[in-house]
C-alpha cells in the first residue's frame, strides 16, 4: 500500500456504534451454541401477506417492468397512497405534486436535511430518536439541536424548552409518533404548538408516521397532516415496513408540502432511479387489497406485549403497556445503566435488549424489547430475565 486511505471527515463525524461489546458478546454466545434469544431488532419475523408477493411475482415476469423506473414513482402508485390517506385520514393529497415513493422511508429521512439545509443551520431532533434522524443530519453539516422526550411529558417535546437563539437557527424539526423507541403516541395539540413554532420561525416539519397502524385496544393514530396548516409547513414519512411486514422491500413514501417534497425529489433524481417497478405495484396492492393480515399482526403483537409486560411486571419489574409500535420501552430497575444492564441480560439471560442510550442522552436509564418473536419465545426471555432481575 502506497498511502492511508483516509474516509471523509463527515463519516468520522457520526457518532461511535455503542453497541460493538453487545454484539461481539452475542456472537461470541451463539459461536459457543447458546440459546440467544433477540429482542433488539425492530424487524417483523412474520411474513409479507401472500396476495402481495404474489403480486410481485406475476409482475416481476414483464420485460416492460425490468427498466429504469422513475424518481418519482408510478402515478398509480402515487394515486394509491393518496386515496390511502383520504381513507384512513380524511386527508386529502395532490398525486402528482404531494406524494413521492421512497427506497424506504429511511432513505427519504436520511436525505431530507441535505435537500432542506445549508452547513450551520440547525435540526430539531427528538431525544431519544430513530438514528437517521441524526446521522442524517451530520451528514448535511447541519448541527442538531436535541428536544428531550421524557416520561413526565408523555414523551411529547416541550416547545416553550426550545431556545429562541435554537429555533431560529433551525430549518427543520424532525417528529416521530407512534415513537420509536418510546412506543407514545401523540396528541393533537402537540402537533399544533410545533405547527404554531414551525410558522413563527420557519421552520419545516417532517413527522415520521411509520408506526401509524401499529397500535393497541382500537387506538387509532393520528396523522400530522390531518392537523390544521400541517400541509403548508410539513410533510410526513410513511412506510410499508412495518404495516405490511416488508421490510427487506425498502419501499415507503413521503407526502405533503409540495415544494419540501421537490426538493427532496430533486436530490434523489441525482441519487437513485426509482423504486423496482413489481415492488410498486406489489405497493399498490399493499395498500389497497386484503387488509385482514394487519389486523391479524396487530392481535399477535398485542397477545405478545401483553405476555412481556405482564411476565416482567409478575417479576417485580414494573414496565408500562405501549399504546402502539412493537416495542417496550421500559425504565432500568435501580437506576442502573442502560449498557451495563442489557449486556449483564445478555450474558446472564442469553436475551439481547437494546440499551436506551444508543437512541440518544435521554434514552439512558431505559432498554427497548421488540415485540418481534413468537410467544414462546417471549415467554421464555420473561423466564430468564425474571432469573437475573
Ligand atoms: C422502521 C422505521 C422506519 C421505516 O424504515 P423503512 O426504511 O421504511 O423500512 C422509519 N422510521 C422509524 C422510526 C422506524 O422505526
Amino acid at each position: 500500500m502506497n498511502f492511508d486511505i483516509q474516509k471523509a471527515e463527515r463519516l468520522k463525524m457520526l457518532p461511535p456504534y455503542l453497541f460493538v461489546e453487545i454484539d461481539k458478546a452475542k456472537h461470541r454466545l451463539q459461536q459457543q451454541g447458546v440459546d440467544v434469544i433477540d429482542l433488539g431488532v425492530g424487524d417483523p419475523d412474520l411474513p409479507t401477506p401472500p396476495h402481495i408477493v404474489k403480486k410481485l411475482q406475476e409482475t416481476a415476469d414483464d420485460p416492460a417492468n425490468h427498466r429504469y423506473s422513475f424518481t418519482e414513482g408510478l402515478l398509480p402508485l402515487r394515486v394509491a397512497i393518496a386515496d390511502w390517506y383520504q381513507r384512513r385520514f380524511e386527508v386529502s393529497l395532490d398525486p402528482a405534486t404531494e406524494v413521492l415513493p421512497l427506497l424506504g422511508s429511511k432513505e427519504g429521512i436520511a436525505h431530507l436535511p441535505l435537500a432542506l439545509t445549508n452547513p450551520g443551520d440547525a435540526v430539531l431532533v427528538p431525544d431519544p430518536c430513530y438514528p437517521p434522524y441524526r446521522s442524517g443530519t451530520i451528514l448535511a453539516g447541519a448541527s442538531i439541536v436535541s428536544m428531550p422526550l421524557v416520561a413526565e411529558n408523555n414523551f411529547l417535546p416541550d416547545f416553550g424548552a426550545i431556545s429562541q437563539r435554537a429555533a431560529r437557527s433551525a430549518r427543520l424539526m424532525l417528529l416521530n409518533y407512534p415513537n420509536n423507541p418510546t412506543a407514545a403516541v401523540a396528541t393533537e395539540d402537540c402537533f399544533k404548538e410545533a405547527i404554531q413554532l414551525a410558522n413563527e420561525y420557519h421552520i419545516v416539519i417532517a413527522h415520521d408516521a411509520a408506526y401509524s397502524e401499529v397500535a393497541f385496544d382500537g387506538l387509532k393514530p393520528i396523522s400530522f397532516l390531518q392537523v390544521p396548516g400541517a400541509k403548508d409547513i410539513g410533510v410526513e414519512f410513511h412506510s410499508l415496513s412495518k404495516t405490511y411486514n416488508m421490510t427487506g422491500w425498502r419501499v415507503g413514501w413521503v407526502c405533503g408540502n409540495a415544494a419540501v417534497i421537490a426538493a427532496l425529489s430533486q436530490l434523489k433524481s441525482n441519487l437513485d432511479s426509482g423504486i423496482f417497478q413489481p415492488i410498486q405495484l406489489a405497493a399498490i396492492e399493499a395498500l389497497t387489497g386484503d387488509q385482514s393480515p394487519l389486523a391479524q399482526a396487530l392481535a399477535t403483537y398485542q397477545q405478545r406485549r401483553d405476555l412481556l409486560v405482564d411476565g416482567l411486571t409478575q417479576a417485580g419489574w414494573t414496565v408500562p403497556k405501549p399504546p402502539a409500535t412493537f416495542y417496550v420501552w421500559a425504565g432500568v430497575p435501580k437506576g442502573q445503566s442502560s449498557i451495563p444492564f442489557a449486556t449483564r441480560v445478555l450474558e446472564e439471560a442469553h436475551v439481547v435488549i437494546t440499551p436506551g442510550a444508543g437512541f440518544g442522552a435521554h434514552g439512558e436509564g431505559y432498554v427497548r424489547f421488540s415485540l418481534t418473536l413468537p410467544t414462546d419465545r417471549i415467554q421464555e426471555a420473561v423466564a430468564r430475565i425474571a432469573k437475573v432481575l
